[in-house]
């Protein structure tokens, strides 16, 4: 018999996809079929006083992984909220959010905190990078809250310092780089514990078209070449010259686009 849950999921995506995540409590050959990440009709509310703000409504995504899924809209329109929401920083008030086919409201706080730490990378519009360190400290802080020994925490950093191209900054202030230097280091503290999943909240905001360019070709090369998962939410159409997939939020819904190239 279907649990609530699994019913849920037949609205979401076609029904052979859904299929598979049906059958795949069953059959251990179909569980590749089971997205990263599966939001579920979710729906969210902030209260201004007396007013009703609704954010989000009854919003349904799927995140594969080896995809770049862009989320476009104008500001005000849900972006952050959703973002949050996949990432296990906020929870919807109705609907469900399925993290590799687990409900992630049933974990415990602790459970969460971990997936967060261990699963998803942030890259923010404004970096959120800490000035006086350098970039080589700035990369090394997930590693460092992961407990991870000094010699191996040492070769993770410069490692994805490297992938970003910035291995001969590291001993940059990240007060001293650019700010698409400085995106990079957020990209590479991003990558660090070697997450499934990279959530970037407008990355391209605070840089100019030639340098945002720069930073999707990197995040795109991410997701070919490492197989992540990235999901970037943005208002800049540009951006979604990178994407696998595109879909637009307006006012708290979204919709599906196919992605404009290919
Ligand atoms: P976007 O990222 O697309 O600009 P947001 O997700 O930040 O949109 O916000 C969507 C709507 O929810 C906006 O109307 C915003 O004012 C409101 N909102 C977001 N966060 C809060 C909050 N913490 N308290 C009250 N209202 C909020
Ligand atoms: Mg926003």
């Amino acid at each position: 018999m279907l649990t609530d849950c699994y019913k849920r999921l037949l609205y979401v995506g076609g029904v052979k996809r859904n299929r598979a995540v049906l059958m795949d409590q069953t059959n251990p050959a179909l569980r590749r079929e089971t997205p990263l990440v599966q939001v579920v009709e979710a729906s969210k509310s902030f209260f201004l006083g007396e007013q009703e703000v609704k954010a989000l409504k009854e919003v349904s995504i799927s995140l594969e992984s080896g995809q770049l899924v862009i989320i476009k809209g104008p500001s005000g329109s849900g972006k952050t909220t959703l973002l949050n929401i996949i990432g296990g920083l906020d929870h919807p008030d109705q609907g469900a959010v399925y993290y590799k086919g687990k409900n992630m409201k049933q974990l415990s706080d602790s459970a969460l905190t971990e997936l967060r730490r261990k699963e998803v990378g942030f890259v923010f519009q404004s970096f959120a990078l800490i000035d006086f360190l350098t970039a080589f400290e700035n990369v090394e802080i997930p590693l460092r809250m992961m407990k991870m020994k000094s010699k191996e925490r040492k070769e993770r950093a410069l490692q994805c310092l490297e992938l970003v191209g910035l291995g001969r900054r590291a001993a940059h202030r990240s007060n001293e780089l650019s700010g698409g230097e400085q995106q990079r280091v957020g990209i590479a503290r991003a990558l660090a514990n070697d997450p499934s999943l990279i959530l970037a909240d407008e990355p391209t905001g605070k840089l100019n078209q030639e340098t945002a360019r720069h930073i999707m070709e990197l995040l795109h090369r991410i997701v070919r070449e490492h197989h992540k998962s990235v999901c970037v939410v943005t208002h800049d159409p540009m951006v979604c010259e990178y994407a696998d997939v595109i879909y637009e939020m307006n006012d708290g819904e979204i919709r599906r686009e196919t992605a404009d190239h290919d």
